[in-house]
């Protein structure tokens, strides 16, 4: 902890960091410098390390293919015995079979019926694929021009060379890279240990689900969609409920959550005009900025280190209106998440969409509205923005498909105009 720097010195390091009007890109910035990651590694059998992350390069132990081996059922034979013009005869020498080796020999002229997968006996290096020939009596006839010298064969080592790094360390697995790890024939892989995700919501207006709706509250809903995001993210979750806006209250769930987490997600009680306590508390337990942050929605934000005896947990201080909660967890949350999980982040990929209509954007900002992606009468993508766009609106969350950004100097959108797209689906 003590060779972290300070919040202050982080600062320091962002071009052009105004914690009053920061940009979506500098407040990113600064995060990825902030997040720590996380370094316990454990073995992993295969099936259960889907979604964690690969904690060293996997170098493969053998080559894969083993052999040099047919990619066709057909015949395998010696290129330069097919004849240039007119048909080539052969005899046939014996028949290979997958995970059978042919142990015979092929000697000059004739040729060894084949299946997919089996083994090419050396000196063999074409496979004509059955299809192309004839039989004549034990005979086979391959007219001329059908292939060409080193068709339908694969070579050992193709997929993978021995030695060859298959894997690099960083890799969120998904499952084309199990099933390579099971091809090199390795039943285990080393993963970083599960990041571990404490989380609140904040508010003397808040019922928990089951509780009596008094004039003037709502239920929590945030802690239900943090969940969820977490959980597609696959980190281990800590739910600490809705904490009361007092000081004593506030503070022992900051030091529960930090004490056991990684990192804490706290939602409402941090614009600026906040009465409550959340702010103070969290100001007193860490080294915690209050940023408003040039987007919409999810202008306000803490960010910071809350330390409690010699670990330290990062600190998201989320907005409290649900479809900013959510935004801001997209634009900043996710990728520092995946960052301390040891992942190699990239960033998410983005449709381009023709807008059906007009937006009114004012340049200076980052904002994220959202819109409903489907396939134009000409095939393309389009972009229809969803009702009202209110912070609090989550109807207009659950109804989108997607959120349309619209860059932080982008100005106002004419219809028709392609803009980008970050389409839910595929979302952590
Ligand atoms: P705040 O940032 O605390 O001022 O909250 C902004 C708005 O979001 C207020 O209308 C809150 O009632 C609402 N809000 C805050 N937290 C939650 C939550 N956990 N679930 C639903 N709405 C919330
Ligand atoms: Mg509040």
């Amino acid at each position: 902890m003590a060779d972290q720097p300070s919040l202050a010195e982080i600062a320091s390091c962002v071009s052009g960091y105004d914690p009053n009007a920061l940009p979506v890109a500098q407040a990113q910035e600064f995060i990825a410098r902030l997040v720590p990651r996380v370094q316990a590694v454990e073995k992993l059998a295969i099936r259960s390390a889907l979604g964690r992350v690969l904690a060293e390069d996997i170098v493969s132990p053998i080559d894969v293919p083993a052999h040099d081996n047919s990619a066709m059922d057909g015949y395998a034979l010696r290129g330069a015995e097919l004849a240039a013009a007119g048909d080539s005869v052969f005899g046939v020498a014996g028949t290979g079979f997958a995970g059978a080796q042919f142990d015979g020999a092929v000697p000059a002229g004739r040729c060894l019926r084949i299946m997919t997968g089996a083994v090419m006996p050396a000196g063999l290096d074409t496979v004509v694929p059955q299809e192309f020939c004839r039989l004549e009596g034990d005979r086979v006839i391959v007219p001329a021009g059908v292939v060409r010298t080193g068709d339908n064969r694969r070579l050992a080592g193709e997929d993978l060379a021995r030695g060859e790094p298959a894997l690099k360390a960083g890799r969120l697995l998904r499952p084309a890279d199990l099933g390579m790890v099971a091809s090199l024939g390795l039943a285990e892989v080393p993963v970083r240990r599960r990041l571990r995700v404490a989380f609140f919501s904040t508010g003397d207006e808040l019922r928990s689900i089951g509780e009596p709706l008094p004039e003037g509250c709502a239920y929590d809903s945030n802690r239900y969609t943090i969940h969820a995001m977490l959980t597609r993210l696959g980190v281990e979750l800590l739910d600490l409920g809705v904490v009361r806006d007092e000081p004593a209250a506030l503070e022992q769930a900051f030091r529960d959550a930090a004490a056991s987490a990684d990192a804490v997600i706290t939602s409402g009680g941090v614009s600026v005009g906040e009465a409550d306590h959340t702010k103070q508390v969290m100001k007193r337990l860490g080294d915690v900025l209050f940023w408003k942050i040039a987007m919409r929605p999810g202008r306000p934000m803490a960010i910071g280190r809350i330390a409690t005896g010699d670990r330290a947990a990062i600190l998201f201080g989320l907005p409290g209106n649900p479809v900013a909660v959510m935004v801001t967890f997209y634009a900043f949350v996710r990728d520092a998440l995946l960052a301390m999980s040891g992942a190699a982040v990239e960033p998410l990929p983005m449709l381009r969409a023709a807008s059906t209509e007009a937006i009114r954007k004012k340049p200076g900002r980052t904002e994220y509205q959202r819109g409903i992606v489907a396939r134009g009468p000409d095939g393309a993508w389009q972009v229809r923005i969803t009702g009202s766009q209110g912070s609090g609106i989550l109807r207009s969350m659950s109804e989108a498909n997607g959120l349309v950004v619209l860059h932080h100097g982008q100005g106002n959108v004419a219809a028709g105009e392609a803009v980008d797209v970050l389409p839910f689906d595929g979302l952590v």
